[in-house]
């Protein structure tokens, strides 16, 4: 089927107490991976291209391959950009037919990051393309694990939350409560309380990133508290990396791309099937169809090239 838009799909998420796995495709057979893996959960499934994966891939190239997936797919699929750090590669994947996209400002003060989410959100509305945003922080720990003091400096306050959501019209809110992106270990745990104050003053989905380095039972939690949309990019790129190495030491004499890249894809599989039944979207494929064909969030009779230039 044609790919869907995120709005529907996580209002859907929300008022019934799930959460969406938003996993980050790098190539191609990362894509393939996670739609094979929604199928067979008979999930809805978001996949997420993120500036860097932009850069290494090519834009035209890697939306396509998601494209093309999607439609040969049973399931609902979002082709969402996650991280545009950038106004210009927001613009460009709104172009490019992306169905949902992120604008993150989190390193900009609070008035900058309004103001361009602000203006992001107005265009994507008018092409009928929800826009996530970011506020508070979420930290990167490349370089180690952060201590809980250090995390703190990053946390979201439910009054920013309340405060930017008003002011941009967003249509779901990344939030700083705990976790980290490039985590390696799953160890990180939550500010429960944090969500469920964030959740009582915004009445819109939240996003949790760095979802790879948060314990399971935290995860679950957070999807009681108000998370509906939980980003994977390092366990899947863990997943990937793990079985090629296993396979080479195994098969040293194998050259053949596809052999490896089979057994690489297998074990993404395996890892998004998992994320999909923590986050209880599996088997939930076909009531969001029912939800999204019931349920119009945009109307939008404008051209595209009308509303971006
Ligand atoms: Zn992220």
């Amino acid at each position: 089927m044609p790919l869907i838009d995120s709005k529907a799909l996580l209002i859907h998420a929300l008022k019934n107490k799930y959460a969406v796995g938003a996993f980050n495709a790098n190539n191609m057979e990362v894509a393939q991976a996670i739609i094979e893996a929604a199928e067979l959960e008979k999930s809805p499934v978001i996949v997420q291209i993120s500036q860097g994966a932009i850069k290494y891939a090519g834009i035209k190239c890697i939306s396509s391959i998601v494209k093309t997936l999607a439609k040969e797919s049973s399931v609902p699929v979002v082709c969402h950009l996650d991280h545009g750090v950038d106004y210009s590669v927001v613009v460009k994947a709104l172009k490019a037919g992306f169905t949902s996209l992120m604008f993150d400002g989190s390193s900009l003060s609070f008035e900058e990051n309004v103001k361009i989410t602000k203006e992001l959100a107005r265009m994507a509305h008018a092409a009928g393309i929800p826009l996530e945003a970011e506020i508070g922080r979420v930290p990167d720990s490349e370089k180690g694990p952060l201590t809980l003091e250090e995390m703190k400096k990053y946390y979201t306050t439910p009054e920013e939350a309340k405060e930017f959501f008003e002011k941009t019209n967003v249509d779901s809110l990344a939030v700083s409560v705990g976790s980290a992106h490039r985590m390696k270990v799953q160890s990180a745990e939550l500010d429960i309380d944090r969500i469920y104050e964030i959740s009582s003053m915004v009445n819109a989905p939240l996003v949790l990133h760095g979802a790879s380095g948060v314990k399971d039972e935290h995860v679950v939690r957070a999807i009681k508290a108000g998370i509906t949309k939980v980003n994977f990019a390092t366990e899947l790129n863990k997943a990937f990396t793990n079985s090629l190495k296993e396979y080479f030491s195994q098969h040293p004499e194998i050259v053949d791309v596809r052999k490896y890249g089979e057994s690489a894809r297998k074990n993404v599989v395996n890892t998004v099937r998992e994320k999909i039944q923590l986050l209880n979207s599996n088997n939930k494929a076909d009531d969001v169809l029912k939800y999204i064909s019931d349920n119009k969030f945009f109307e939008s009779d404008k051209n595209l090239n009308e509303i971006v230039e």
